[in-house]
């Protein structure tokens, strides 16, 4: 499979090296030349395999030339170890649960299987790398769980101290082993900012292989088709057309359901549904794509995204043709006010408790099916509420339990070295212990 740049000025790749590389240089993102369709018998007796054979089909499109079957079923086996249940929450109304990994969001999904996929070309070439990620809080811990005990990778995160919750700094500093935690007293930006001038220092990079994990990488989108399809096998057989309602911040996951859509899989609609940074229910409406800097701070803080970093990969899906995108995708908009009684109203309703993203997505639906008996609606659940306790607490008034692996983290103890935002420090860092 190779890969273009959706700047079209670098060359295009095959998929290992788009995924060791991240970006191309001309700064676009990559995209496969042309998505793969699986054979409509594949999608019609899709409900009697399971989720990791389903995955291989769709895995396997991609990475077919370079990776063997039987391995790819090993790494598939390996990296989606969990489950990813379309829960009947009320009539024809399904809700998507992606928090059954190891960090409870569905970041899981790209970051385990980008982690397995890097770790298996790594071992073949006897190489070791070095990621190097900032984060503001739920990627960190998608990538560090994903990365745990990886074989020939090490991972070192830069999270701003003070500003991450306390159950995603934990999830950062007590894992230990090949994942160490750096406590940068600054910004996000700053932390963004070191890790940008270790890539761009030539020196440093002479002698250590560093690589990123960022969100944009195609090794985390392909992954995330595979729960799409996986919801369609268990849900074809009512005989209804299928509407997902996707909560979205850089549109990875969103792209990701599109791909299955190309792939074959048959969608009535899928719904946009964001908090006010509306970016793309705005586009969808008028067909301008007008970014909002600085983003605007919601409860719905992993969306929180001015500028969706997936966006192109969106419009290349569809040719750039934006009726098509229009045909295919609606969008809809909510504030923190409309975010909150909609979590009060899957509880009083339907006995269901759901984050502040899930809940978004929940409205995306709501609105959109007006009549419900003539689909079914299936809203992505990207995140367990546990992960955002105080804020779901609050909307309902009393105490909720918290699930087993989140009690132990909490009580685990935080590692973490603390840092400057001078670079030369970083930098010092990154010499001893590389
Ligand atoms: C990252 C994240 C999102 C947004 O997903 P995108 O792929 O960036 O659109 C939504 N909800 C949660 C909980 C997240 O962590």
């Amino acid at each position: 499979m190779q890969l273009y740049s959706t700047n079209q000025i670098s060359e295009s790749v095959g998929i290992e090296e788009a995924i060791f590389q991240g970006l191309p240089s001309d700064n676009g993102l990559y995209m496969p030349e042309s998505i793969p369709v699986l054979p409509s018998s594949f999608w019609e007796n899709s409900d009697k395999m399971s989720l990791s054979e389903i995955a291989l089909e769709i895995a396997a499109a991609f990475f077919e030339e370079e990776i063997p079957r039987k391995d790819l079923q090993n790494l598939i086996e390996k990296a989606i170890d969990f489950d990813a249940p379309s829960v009947e929450v009320g009539e024809n109304l399904y809700c998507l649960e992606l928090f059954h990994g190891p960090s409870m969001a569905f970041k899981d999904f790209g970051a385990r299987f980008m982690a397995a996929v890097m770790s298996y070309f790594l071992q073949k070439k006897s190489r070791k790398i070095n990621i190097l990620v900032a984060t503001s809080g739920d990627t960190g811990g998608a990538v560090a769980q994903g990365f745990y005990e990886t074989p020939n990778i090490n991972v070192i995160i830069l999270y701003p101290k003070g500003k991450v919750s306390e159950i995603q700094e934990k999830q950062l500093t007590t894992l230990g082993k090949n994942v160490s935690a750096l406590e940068v007293d600054g910004t996000f930006d700053d932390c963004q900012k070191l890790v940008k001038t270790a890539f761009l220092d030539q020196e440093l990079r002479a002698k250590h292989h560093l690589a990123s994990a960022n969100s944009i990488n195609i090794a985390r989108l392909i992954p995330q088709a595979f729960y799409y399809a996986y919801a369609y096998s268990r849900l074809k057989g009512k005989g209804l057309p299928i509407v997902f309602s996707v909560p979205s911040g850089n549109f990875g996951n969103l792209s990701a359901g599109v791909i299955a859509y190309k792939m074959g899989m048959p969608v009535q609609k899928f719904v946009a549904a964001t908090n006010v940074n509306k970016v793309v229910p705005e586009y969808l409406r008028s067909g301008e794509y007008s970014p909002i800097k600085p983003s605007i701070s919601t409860i719905s803080n992993a969306m929180d995204v001015g500028d969706p970093s997936n966006f192109p990969r969106l419009k290349a899906l569809f040719g750039n043709q934006f009726e098509e995108i229009k045909d295919q995708i609606v969008g809809f908009a909510y504030t923190d006010e409309e975010t909150k009684v909609a979590i009060k109203e899957l509880k009083d309703n339907f006995n269901y408790v759901v984050c502040p993203h899930t809940a978004i997505a929940y409205l995306g639906l709501r609105d959109y099916l007006v009549d419900i008996s003539k689909a079914t609606g299936v809203f992505l659940s990207t995140a367990h509420y546990a992960k955002f306790l105080p804020d779901v607490e609050a909307v309902l008034g009393g105490k909720l339990p918290i699930p087993e692996r989140l009690e132990e983290l909490i009580s685990k103890e935080k590692v973490a070295q603390g840092m400057t935002t001078e670079y030369a420090a970083f930098k010092a860092y990154l010499e001893k212990v590389l």
